[in-house]
Protein backbone atom coordinates (compact mmCIF):
# COMPACT_ATOMS: atom_id res chain seq x y z
CA UNK A 1 0.00 0.00 0.00
CA UNK A 2 1.35 3.40 -1.29
CA UNK A 3 1.53 6.34 1.18
CA UNK A 4 -1.64 8.01 -0.11
CA UNK A 5 -3.71 4.92 0.62
CA UNK A 6 -2.74 4.99 3.77
CA UNK A 7 -3.11 8.33 4.51
CA UNK A 8 -6.75 8.26 2.69
CA UNK A 9 -7.60 5.07 4.71
CA UNK A 10 -11.78 4.42 4.40
CA UNK A 11 -11.56 8.43 4.00
CA UNK A 12 -13.87 9.37 0.80
CA UNK A 13 -12.08 12.26 0.23
CA UNK A 14 -10.91 13.12 -3.34
CA UNK A 15 -7.59 14.50 -4.04
CA UNK A 16 -6.79 17.61 -5.18
CA UNK A 17 -6.15 17.18 -9.12
CA UNK A 18 -4.15 19.19 -11.66
CA UNK A 19 -7.03 21.98 -13.79
CA UNK A 20 -7.12 20.82 -17.12
CA UNK A 21 -4.96 23.88 -18.49
CA UNK A 22 -2.00 22.80 -16.38
CA UNK A 23 -2.37 19.03 -17.96
CA UNK A 24 -2.70 20.71 -21.22
CA UNK A 25 0.70 23.00 -20.32
CA UNK A 26 2.71 19.87 -19.63
CA UNK A 27 1.48 17.98 -22.83
CA UNK A 28 2.71 20.48 -24.90
CA UNK A 29 6.16 19.23 -23.72
CA UNK A 30 5.70 15.61 -24.69
CA UNK A 31 3.96 16.63 -28.26
CA UNK A 32 6.18 16.12 -30.95
CA UNK A 33 5.29 19.21 -32.71
CA UNK A 34 5.85 20.96 -29.97
CA UNK A 35 6.31 24.77 -30.43
CA UNK A 36 7.25 27.87 -27.72
CA UNK A 37 4.12 29.67 -29.83
CA UNK A 38 1.87 26.53 -28.71
CA UNK A 39 3.15 26.93 -24.71
CA UNK A 40 2.25 30.64 -24.91
CA UNK A 41 -1.45 29.70 -27.01
CA UNK A 42 -1.68 27.07 -24.74
CA UNK A 43 -1.27 29.50 -21.44
CA UNK A 44 -3.29 32.39 -23.13
CA UNK A 45 -6.77 29.80 -22.59
CA UNK A 46 -6.57 31.24 -19.03
CA UNK A 47 -6.69 35.05 -19.43
CA UNK A 48 -5.83 35.64 -15.25
CA UNK A 49 -2.89 32.64 -15.68
CA UNK A 50 -1.77 34.54 -19.04
CA UNK A 51 -1.69 38.24 -16.98
CA UNK A 52 -0.09 36.38 -13.84
CA UNK A 53 2.34 34.62 -15.57
CA UNK A 54 3.67 37.63 -17.59
CA UNK A 55 3.83 39.51 -14.24
CA UNK A 56 6.23 37.04 -12.81
CA UNK A 57 8.16 37.11 -15.90
CA UNK A 58 8.38 41.30 -15.20
CA UNK A 59 9.27 40.75 -11.83
CA UNK A 60 12.83 41.68 -9.95
CA UNK A 61 13.67 37.79 -10.05
CA UNK A 62 14.03 37.72 -13.66
CA UNK A 63 15.40 40.93 -13.88
CA UNK A 64 14.96 41.63 -17.25
CA UNK A 65 15.83 45.08 -18.70
CA UNK A 66 12.41 45.88 -20.69
CA UNK A 67 8.98 45.12 -19.70
CA UNK A 68 7.32 42.07 -22.14
CA UNK A 69 3.87 42.29 -22.59
CA UNK A 70 2.69 39.10 -24.55
CA UNK A 71 3.53 35.90 -24.14
CA UNK A 72 5.01 34.73 -26.78
CA UNK A 73 7.76 37.61 -26.61
CA UNK A 74 8.48 36.04 -22.57
CA UNK A 75 8.67 32.40 -24.03
CA UNK A 76 11.69 33.86 -26.31
CA UNK A 77 13.21 35.94 -23.71
CA UNK A 78 13.09 33.59 -20.89
CA UNK A 79 12.58 30.26 -22.46
CA UNK A 80 10.03 28.19 -22.93
CA UNK A 81 11.29 25.96 -19.58
CA UNK A 82 10.92 28.91 -17.05
CA UNK A 83 7.29 30.41 -18.40
CA UNK A 84 5.78 26.70 -18.30
CA UNK A 85 7.45 26.42 -14.79
CA UNK A 86 6.18 29.75 -13.83
CA UNK A 87 2.41 28.77 -15.52
CA UNK A 88 1.98 25.73 -13.74
CA UNK A 89 2.91 27.29 -10.52
CA UNK A 90 0.39 29.41 -10.56
CA UNK A 91 -2.02 26.76 -11.74
CA UNK A 92 -1.59 24.33 -9.08
CA UNK A 93 -1.85 27.08 -6.20
CA UNK A 94 -5.25 28.25 -7.54
CA UNK A 95 -6.35 24.45 -7.97
CA UNK A 96 -5.23 23.65 -4.60
CA UNK A 97 -7.61 27.35 -3.20
CA UNK A 98 -10.73 24.53 -3.91
CA UNK A 99 -9.09 22.32 -0.72
CA UNK A 100 -9.13 24.87 1.76
CA UNK A 101 -10.99 25.86 4.83
CA UNK A 102 -12.71 28.24 6.85
CA UNK A 103 -10.01 27.13 9.63
CA UNK A 104 -7.35 26.10 7.65
CA UNK A 105 -6.31 28.34 5.31
CA UNK A 106 -3.09 27.74 3.01
CA UNK A 107 -1.54 31.29 2.87
CA UNK A 108 1.34 30.58 5.35
CA UNK A 109 1.92 27.56 3.22
CA UNK A 110 2.38 29.45 0.24
CA UNK A 111 4.07 32.30 1.67
CA UNK A 112 7.23 30.13 2.57
CA UNK A 113 6.64 27.60 -0.92
CA UNK A 114 7.44 30.85 -2.64
CA UNK A 115 10.16 32.18 -0.31
CA UNK A 116 11.72 28.69 -0.93
CA UNK A 117 11.08 28.96 -4.79
CA UNK A 118 12.42 32.32 -5.62
CA UNK A 119 15.55 31.39 -3.05
CA UNK A 120 15.80 28.16 -5.20
CA UNK A 121 15.40 30.37 -8.46
CA UNK A 122 17.74 32.99 -7.43
CA UNK A 123 20.50 29.84 -6.42
CA UNK A 124 19.98 27.88 -9.80
CA UNK A 125 20.59 31.00 -11.31
CA UNK A 126 23.83 31.38 -9.28
CA UNK A 127 24.79 27.75 -10.05
CA UNK A 128 24.14 28.30 -13.90
CA UNK A 129 21.56 25.62 -13.81
CA UNK A 130 18.41 25.60 -15.74
CA UNK A 131 16.36 28.44 -15.48
CA UNK A 132 12.93 27.72 -14.37
CA UNK A 133 13.20 24.01 -12.47
CA UNK A 134 14.35 25.79 -9.37
CA UNK A 135 10.92 27.47 -8.91
CA UNK A 136 8.75 25.05 -9.33
CA UNK A 137 10.89 22.16 -7.59
CA UNK A 138 10.77 24.24 -4.76
CA UNK A 139 7.44 25.44 -4.74
CA UNK A 140 6.28 21.56 -4.90
CA UNK A 141 8.57 20.00 -2.45
CA UNK A 142 6.43 20.48 0.29
CA UNK A 143 2.94 19.87 -1.63
CA UNK A 144 2.56 15.86 0.40
CA UNK A 145 2.24 18.33 3.49
CA UNK A 146 -0.70 20.57 2.10
CA UNK A 147 -2.01 16.81 1.66
CA UNK A 148 -1.76 15.44 4.81
CA UNK A 149 -3.00 18.57 6.38
CA UNK A 150 -6.27 18.63 4.41
CA UNK A 151 -7.00 14.89 4.95
CA UNK A 152 -5.84 15.09 8.40
CA UNK A 153 -5.89 18.53 9.85
CA UNK A 154 -6.18 18.21 13.81
CA UNK A 155 -3.35 16.01 14.04
CA UNK A 156 -1.32 17.70 11.29
CA UNK A 157 -1.63 20.52 13.14
CA UNK A 158 -0.39 18.90 16.44
CA UNK A 159 2.66 17.68 14.89
CA UNK A 160 3.84 21.58 13.37
CA UNK A 161 3.12 22.71 16.90
CA UNK A 162 5.46 20.20 18.31
CA UNK A 163 8.27 20.52 15.80
CA UNK A 164 8.27 24.29 16.22
CA UNK A 165 8.22 24.20 20.22
CA UNK A 166 10.67 21.24 20.43
CA UNK A 167 12.47 22.00 17.12
CA UNK A 168 12.20 18.10 16.00
CA UNK A 169 12.53 17.44 12.47
CA UNK A 170 9.04 17.56 10.65
CA UNK A 171 9.58 14.34 8.71
CA UNK A 172 10.47 12.02 11.96
CA UNK A 173 7.13 13.17 13.58
CA UNK A 174 5.12 12.27 10.62
CA UNK A 175 7.06 9.41 10.17
CA UNK A 176 6.40 8.17 13.85
CA UNK A 177 2.75 9.63 13.97
CA UNK A 178 1.62 7.94 10.24
CA UNK A 179 4.27 5.16 9.16
CA UNK A 180 4.91 7.79 6.19
CA UNK A 181 6.18 11.39 5.08
CA UNK A 182 5.51 14.55 3.44
CA UNK A 183 8.10 13.24 0.91
CA UNK A 184 6.46 10.28 -0.29
CA UNK A 185 2.93 11.69 -0.50
CA UNK A 186 4.39 14.55 -2.35
CA UNK A 187 6.15 12.35 -4.94
CA UNK A 188 3.16 9.96 -5.51
CA UNK A 189 0.45 13.24 -5.77
CA UNK A 190 2.95 14.69 -8.41
CA UNK A 191 3.12 11.19 -9.85
CA UNK A 192 -0.45 10.73 -10.63
CA UNK A 193 -0.40 14.65 -11.92
CA UNK A 194 1.82 12.88 -14.98
CA UNK A 195 4.60 15.47 -13.65
CA UNK A 196 8.50 14.59 -14.99
CA UNK A 197 11.19 12.65 -12.69
CA UNK A 198 12.94 15.62 -12.37
CA UNK A 199 10.38 17.64 -10.41
CA UNK A 200 8.96 14.67 -8.11
CA UNK A 201 12.52 12.87 -7.83
CA UNK A 202 13.82 15.87 -5.78
CA UNK A 203 11.13 16.19 -3.89
CA UNK A 204 10.91 12.82 -2.50
CA UNK A 205 14.55 13.28 -1.45
CA UNK A 206 14.63 16.89 -0.18
CA UNK A 207 15.18 15.54 3.60
CA UNK A 208 16.86 12.37 2.58
CA UNK A 209 19.55 13.81 0.17
CA UNK A 210 22.09 10.92 0.45
CA UNK A 211 19.78 8.50 -0.92
CA UNK A 212 19.01 10.76 -4.23
CA UNK A 213 19.43 9.17 -6.99
CA UNK A 214 23.05 10.98 -8.43
CA UNK A 215 21.41 12.87 -11.43
CA UNK A 216 18.73 14.79 -8.74
CA UNK A 217 21.36 15.23 -5.54
CA UNK A 218 21.99 18.92 -7.02
CA UNK A 219 18.79 19.78 -7.08
CA UNK A 220 17.44 18.21 -3.89
CA UNK A 221 20.47 20.14 -1.97
CA UNK A 222 18.85 23.30 -4.12
CA UNK A 223 15.85 22.49 -2.37
CA UNK A 224 17.71 21.81 1.13
CA UNK A 225 19.05 25.13 1.17
CA UNK A 226 15.76 26.68 -0.45
CA UNK A 227 13.35 25.47 2.74
CA UNK A 228 16.24 26.85 5.29
CA UNK A 229 16.20 30.30 3.60
CA UNK A 230 12.27 30.25 4.03
CA UNK A 231 12.06 29.19 7.42
CA UNK A 232 14.72 32.13 8.51
CA UNK A 233 12.47 34.30 7.02
CA UNK A 234 9.38 33.07 8.47
CA UNK A 235 10.26 30.83 11.11
CA UNK A 236 11.93 31.57 14.71
CA UNK A 237 15.12 31.38 15.87
CA UNK A 238 16.72 33.30 12.70
CA UNK A 239 19.79 33.55 14.41
CA UNK A 240 20.83 29.72 14.88
CA UNK A 241 19.42 29.03 11.56
CA UNK A 242 22.17 31.72 9.88
CA UNK A 243 24.73 30.49 11.12
CA UNK A 244 23.79 26.68 10.25
CA UNK A 245 22.67 28.14 6.54
CA UNK A 246 26.10 29.93 5.74
CA UNK A 247 28.10 27.22 6.68
CA UNK A 248 25.89 25.06 4.45
CA UNK A 249 26.05 27.53 1.48
CA UNK A 250 29.66 27.88 2.25
CA UNK A 251 30.42 24.07 2.35
CA UNK A 252 27.98 23.27 -0.59
CA UNK A 253 28.59 25.49 -3.00
CA UNK A 254 31.63 27.60 -1.85
CA UNK A 255 29.79 30.53 -0.93
CA UNK A 256 32.01 33.09 1.77
CA UNK A 257 29.89 35.16 4.08
CA UNK A 258 29.65 38.19 2.19
CA UNK A 259 28.26 36.11 -0.87
CA UNK A 260 25.77 34.26 1.76
CA UNK A 261 24.34 38.01 3.08
CA UNK A 262 24.00 39.14 -0.47
CA UNK A 263 22.33 36.04 -1.72
CA UNK A 264 19.70 36.74 1.52
CA UNK A 265 19.02 40.01 1.39
CA UNK A 266 18.48 39.24 -2.55
CA UNK A 267 15.86 36.36 -1.69
CA UNK A 268 13.90 38.41 0.28
CA UNK A 269 13.72 41.38 -1.80
CA UNK A 270 12.66 38.97 -4.85
CA UNK A 271 10.44 37.41 -2.49
CA UNK A 272 8.42 40.21 -1.35
CA UNK A 273 8.02 41.15 -5.02
CA UNK A 274 6.76 37.72 -5.88
CA UNK A 275 4.49 37.68 -2.84
CA UNK A 276 3.02 40.69 -4.27
CA UNK A 277 2.23 39.29 -7.15
CA UNK A 278 0.75 36.19 -6.00
CA UNK A 279 -1.52 38.51 -3.76
CA UNK A 280 0.07 37.12 -0.93
CA UNK A 281 0.47 38.99 2.11
CA UNK A 282 4.27 38.58 2.82
CA UNK A 283 3.94 39.22 7.11
CA UNK A 284 7.02 40.45 8.70
CA UNK A 285 9.42 39.61 5.73
CA UNK A 286 12.32 41.89 5.27
CA UNK A 287 15.60 41.50 4.03
CA UNK A 288 18.67 40.07 6.74
CA UNK A 289 20.43 43.46 6.47
CA UNK A 290 17.34 45.32 7.79
CA UNK A 291 16.86 42.40 10.42
CA UNK A 292 20.26 43.09 11.62
CA UNK A 293 19.80 46.79 11.72
CA UNK A 294 16.63 46.83 13.54
CA UNK A 295 18.82 44.29 16.09
CA UNK A 296 21.52 46.78 16.36
CA UNK A 297 19.08 49.53 17.12
CA UNK A 298 17.44 47.21 19.88
CA UNK A 299 20.73 46.40 21.39
CA UNK A 300 22.36 50.34 21.33
CA UNK A 301 19.32 51.07 23.31
CA UNK A 302 20.06 48.24 25.95
CA UNK A 303 22.31 50.59 28.94
CA UNK A 304 23.18 47.28 30.60
CA UNK A 305 26.64 45.89 30.91
CA UNK A 306 27.88 42.83 28.92
CA UNK A 307 27.65 40.64 31.88
CA UNK A 308 24.34 41.85 32.96
CA UNK A 309 23.09 40.87 28.60
CA UNK A 310 24.54 36.96 29.42
CA UNK A 311 22.97 36.90 32.88
CA UNK A 312 19.75 37.93 31.14
CA UNK A 313 19.90 36.01 28.34
CA UNK A 314 20.66 32.60 30.54
CA UNK A 315 17.82 33.46 32.17
CA UNK A 316 15.41 34.25 29.62
CA UNK A 317 16.64 31.63 27.73
CA UNK A 318 15.81 28.85 30.65
CA UNK A 319 12.61 30.53 30.68
CA UNK A 320 12.07 29.78 27.20
CA UNK A 321 13.04 26.01 27.58
CA UNK A 322 10.42 25.73 30.69
CA UNK A 323 7.19 27.16 28.41
CA UNK A 324 8.74 24.77 25.96
CA UNK A 325 8.30 21.97 28.25
CA UNK A 326 4.75 23.48 29.58
CA UNK A 327 3.21 23.47 25.44
CA UNK A 328 4.55 19.90 25.00
CA UNK A 329 2.35 19.04 28.45
CA UNK A 330 -0.72 21.60 27.45
CA UNK A 331 -0.45 20.15 23.40
CA UNK A 332 -0.44 16.60 25.04
CA UNK A 333 -3.51 17.46 26.97
CA UNK A 334 -5.25 19.14 24.52
CA UNK A 335 -4.46 16.05 22.30
CA UNK A 336 -6.65 14.35 25.20
CA UNK A 337 -9.45 16.47 25.15
CA UNK A 338 -9.61 15.52 21.56
CA UNK A 339 -9.47 12.34 21.67
CA UNK A 340 -11.14 10.97 24.84
CA UNK A 341 -14.55 11.66 26.37
CA UNK A 342 -14.61 14.51 29.46
CA UNK A 343 -16.80 12.96 31.38
CA UNK A 344 -15.01 9.15 31.55
CA UNK A 345 -11.38 9.57 30.29
CA UNK A 346 -12.50 6.86 27.77
CA UNK A 347 -12.11 7.16 23.56
CA UNK A 348 -14.53 9.37 22.37
CA UNK A 349 -16.63 8.57 19.06
CA UNK A 350 -14.37 9.24 17.04
CA UNK A 351 -11.12 7.82 18.12
CA UNK A 352 -13.10 4.86 18.43
CA UNK A 353 -13.59 5.08 15.06
CA UNK A 354 -9.60 5.16 14.15
CA UNK A 355 -8.93 2.28 16.56
CA UNK A 356 -11.71 -0.08 14.31
CA UNK A 357 -10.26 1.06 11.20
CA UNK A 358 -6.62 0.14 12.38
CA UNK A 359 -8.43 -3.55 13.51
CA UNK A 360 -9.90 -3.98 10.31
CA UNK A 361 -6.94 -3.41 8.47
CA UNK A 362 -4.94 -5.61 10.68
CA UNK A 363 -7.97 -8.08 9.99
CA UNK A 364 -6.98 -7.64 6.21
CA UNK A 365 -3.50 -7.43 6.61
CA UNK A 366 -2.53 -10.01 9.01
CA UNK A 367 -5.31 -12.25 9.10
CA UNK A 368 -6.26 -11.20 12.88
CA UNK A 369 -10.00 -11.19 14.23
CA UNK A 370 -11.73 -8.72 17.02
CA UNK A 371 -14.68 -8.69 18.53
CA UNK A 372 -16.82 -5.72 19.28
CA UNK A 373 -19.66 -5.18 22.10
CA UNK A 374 -22.04 -2.44 22.52
CA UNK A 375 -23.57 -1.19 25.71
CA UNK A 376 -26.36 0.78 26.39
CA UNK A 377 -27.59 1.88 29.66
CA UNK A 378 -31.47 0.61 30.04
CA UNK A 379 -33.75 3.43 30.87
CA UNK A 380 -31.11 6.15 31.63
CA UNK A 381 -33.63 8.86 30.83
CA UNK A 382 -35.89 7.43 33.90
CA UNK A 383 -32.55 7.51 36.05
CA UNK A 384 -31.79 10.85 35.06
CA UNK A 385 -35.60 12.16 35.28
CA UNK A 386 -35.78 10.54 39.19
CA UNK A 387 -32.06 11.10 40.86
CA UNK A 388 -30.90 14.44 38.77
CA UNK A 389 -28.32 14.82 35.83
CA UNK A 390 -25.54 14.79 38.44
CA UNK A 391 -26.44 11.19 39.23
CA UNK A 392 -26.91 10.11 36.07
CA UNK A 393 -23.06 11.36 34.86
CA UNK A 394 -22.51 9.00 38.17
CA UNK A 395 -23.86 5.87 36.73
CA UNK A 396 -22.23 6.97 33.18
CA UNK A 397 -18.79 7.07 35.40
CA UNK A 398 -19.45 3.94 37.37
CA UNK A 399 -20.52 1.95 33.64
CA UNK A 400 -17.11 3.36 32.35
CA UNK A 401 -14.70 1.95 35.35
CA UNK A 402 -16.51 -1.35 34.96
CA UNK A 403 -15.93 -1.82 31.98
CA UNK A 404 -12.15 -1.12 32.57
CA UNK A 405 -11.40 -3.09 35.36
CA UNK A 406 -13.41 -6.21 33.38
CA UNK A 407 -10.53 -5.91 30.75
CA UNK A 408 -7.72 -5.49 33.53
CA UNK A 409 -6.21 -8.68 34.01
CA UNK A 410 -6.93 -10.61 30.65
CA UNK A 411 -3.90 -10.21 29.51
CA UNK A 412 -5.22 -8.63 26.51
CA UNK A 413 -3.70 -5.16 26.05
CA UNK A 414 -4.23 -4.32 22.98
CA UNK A 415 -8.47 -3.65 24.09
CA UNK A 416 -10.13 -0.34 23.90
CA UNK A 417 -13.22 1.06 25.62
CA UNK A 418 -15.02 4.13 24.65
CA UNK A 419 -17.86 6.17 25.26
CA UNK A 420 -20.10 6.04 21.78
CA UNK A 421 -22.47 8.48 22.77
CA UNK A 422 -24.87 9.51 25.46
CA UNK A 423 -25.49 6.46 27.21
CA UNK A 424 -23.62 3.94 25.00
CA UNK A 425 -20.86 2.95 25.71
CA UNK A 426 -18.06 0.07 23.21
CA UNK A 427 -15.44 -2.18 24.07
CA UNK A 428 -12.94 -3.05 20.87
CA UNK A 429 -11.30 -6.93 21.53
CA UNK A 430 -8.33 -7.47 19.51
CA UNK A 431 -7.48 -10.78 18.66
CA UNK A 432 -10.48 -11.98 20.81
CA UNK A 433 -13.27 -14.66 19.33
CA UNK A 434 -16.84 -14.32 19.72
CA UNK A 435 -16.63 -16.62 23.29
CA UNK A 436 -14.14 -14.33 24.82
CA UNK A 437 -16.25 -11.48 23.76
CA UNK A 438 -19.13 -13.11 24.80
CA UNK A 439 -17.55 -14.12 28.53
CA UNK A 440 -16.05 -10.52 29.41
CA UNK A 441 -19.85 -9.13 28.22
CA UNK A 442 -21.55 -11.19 30.86
CA UNK A 443 -19.14 -10.26 33.44
CA UNK A 444 -19.64 -6.57 32.74
CA UNK A 445 -23.26 -6.99 33.06
CA UNK A 446 -23.49 -8.66 35.21
CA UNK A 447 -20.72 -6.63 37.95
CA UNK A 448 -22.70 -3.32 36.65
CA UNK A 449 -25.89 -5.14 37.67
CA UNK A 450 -24.64 -5.56 41.37
CA UNK A 451 -23.19 -2.22 41.38
CA UNK A 452 -25.18 -0.33 43.43
CA UNK A 453 -23.99 2.69 45.02
CA UNK A 454 -25.12 5.75 46.89
CA UNK A 455 -25.35 9.41 45.60
CA UNK A 456 -26.84 12.08 47.04
CA UNK A 457 -28.81 10.19 49.81
CA UNK A 458 -30.66 7.95 47.00
CA UNK A 459 -29.66 4.02 46.48
CA UNK A 460 -28.93 3.89 42.40
CA UNK A 461 -29.16 0.77 41.01
CA UNK A 462 -28.86 0.18 37.31
CA UNK A 463 -28.41 -2.44 34.03
CA UNK A 464 -27.36 -2.34 30.75
CA UNK A 465 -28.34 -3.95 27.51
CA UNK A 466 -25.09 -5.23 25.09
CA UNK A 467 -24.31 -6.78 22.28
CA UNK A 468 -21.98 -8.53 21.13
CA UNK A 469 -20.42 -9.14 17.35
CA UNK A 470 -17.08 -10.29 16.02
CA UNK A 471 -14.95 -10.12 13.01
CA UNK A 472 -12.96 -13.13 11.52
CA UNK A 473 -10.35 -12.91 8.89
CA UNK A 474 -12.29 -15.36 6.72
CA UNK A 475 -15.41 -13.35 6.68
CA UNK A 476 -15.71 -12.16 3.29
CA UNK A 477 -16.98 -8.74 3.40
CA UNK A 478 -15.25 -6.41 5.98
CA UNK A 479 -16.78 -2.98 6.18
CA UNK A 480 -17.03 -1.41 9.61
CA UNK A 481 -20.65 0.08 9.14
CA UNK A 482 -21.97 -3.61 8.60
CA UNK A 483 -19.94 -4.96 11.77
CA UNK A 484 -21.49 -2.19 13.55
CA UNK A 485 -25.14 -2.41 12.44
CA UNK A 486 -25.09 -6.59 13.22
CA UNK A 487 -23.88 -5.65 16.74
CA UNK A 488 -26.44 -2.85 16.96
CA UNK A 489 -29.10 -5.00 16.03
CA UNK A 490 -28.03 -7.69 18.90
CA UNK A 491 -28.02 -4.78 20.95
CA UNK A 492 -31.63 -3.86 20.09
CA UNK A 493 -32.69 -7.90 20.74
CA UNK A 494 -31.31 -7.11 24.03
CA UNK A 495 -33.56 -4.52 24.82
CA UNK A 496 -36.61 -6.12 23.38
CA UNK A 497 -36.19 -9.47 24.98
CA UNK A 498 -36.49 -7.17 28.52
CA UNK A 499 -33.57 -5.26 28.59
CA UNK A 500 -30.24 -6.29 31.17
CA UNK A 501 -29.33 -8.93 28.84
CA UNK A 502 -26.61 -10.22 26.33
CA UNK A 503 -27.11 -10.96 22.78
CA UNK A 504 -24.90 -12.50 19.79
CA UNK A 505 -25.01 -11.02 16.48
CA UNK A 506 -25.87 -13.16 13.80
CA UNK A 507 -22.77 -14.36 11.65
CA UNK A 508 -21.72 -12.24 8.87
CA UNK A 509 -23.30 -13.52 5.61
P1 LIG B 1 -33.35 2.50 26.59
O1 LIG B 1 -33.39 1.49 27.69
O2 LIG B 1 -34.27 2.15 25.48
O3 LIG B 1 -31.96 2.76 26.12
O4 LIG B 1 -33.90 3.84 27.22
P2 LIG B 1 -33.13 5.13 27.63
O5 LIG B 1 -33.95 5.92 28.57
O6 LIG B 1 -31.76 4.80 28.11
O7 LIG B 1 -33.10 5.86 26.25
P3 LIG B 1 -31.89 6.53 25.52
O8 LIG B 1 -30.76 5.57 25.45
O9 LIG B 1 -32.41 7.07 24.25
O10 LIG B 1 -31.57 7.74 26.50
C1 LIG B 1 -30.34 8.35 26.56
C2 LIG B 1 -30.42 9.49 27.54
O11 LIG B 1 -29.10 9.82 27.98
C3 LIG B 1 -30.95 10.76 26.96
C4 LIG B 1 -30.08 11.87 27.50
O12 LIG B 1 -30.80 12.82 28.20
C5 LIG B 1 -29.13 11.17 28.44
N1 LIG B 1 -27.78 11.69 28.40
C6 LIG B 1 -26.98 11.84 27.31
N2 LIG B 1 -25.76 12.31 27.67
C7 LIG B 1 -25.78 12.47 29.03
C8 LIG B 1 -24.81 12.93 29.99
O13 LIG B 1 -23.66 13.28 29.66
N3 LIG B 1 -25.16 12.92 31.30
C9 LIG B 1 -26.43 12.53 31.70
N4 LIG B 1 -26.71 12.54 32.99
N5 LIG B 1 -27.37 12.12 30.80
C10 LIG B 1 -27.05 12.08 29.49
MG1 LIG C 1 -30.31 3.84 26.94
Amino acid sequence: MNALERLLGDRELKLPSLPVVGLNILKTFKDDDFSFNKLAATISTDPALAMRTLSVANSALYGLPNKVDDLERAVKILGGDALKNIALSFVIIEGLKKYETAEYKFEDFWKTALTSAVAAELLNGKLRKRSGAGFVNALLMDIGRVVIFTVRPDEYLHLLEESEITGKEIVLLERETFGFDHQQVGREILDLWGLPESITLPVAYHHDRENCPKIYTDSAEILNASSMVSSLYHGLNSAHKMSVFSSLMNTKFGFDDTAVFEFMDDAADKSLDILRTFRIDPGELKPYSAMLEDANKELSKLNTSYEQLVIELKQSKERAEGLADKLVGANKKLRGLAFNDSLTGLYNHRSFHEAMDNEINKVKKAGVGFSLILFDIDNFKAINDSFGHRQGDEVLKTTSRIITEATIGTNDTGMVAARFGGDEFALLMPGSDINEATIIAEKIRKDIEESNFQSAGHLISFTVSVGVGSCLPTDAILSKDMIFENVDKALYVSKKSGRNKVSIAKAET
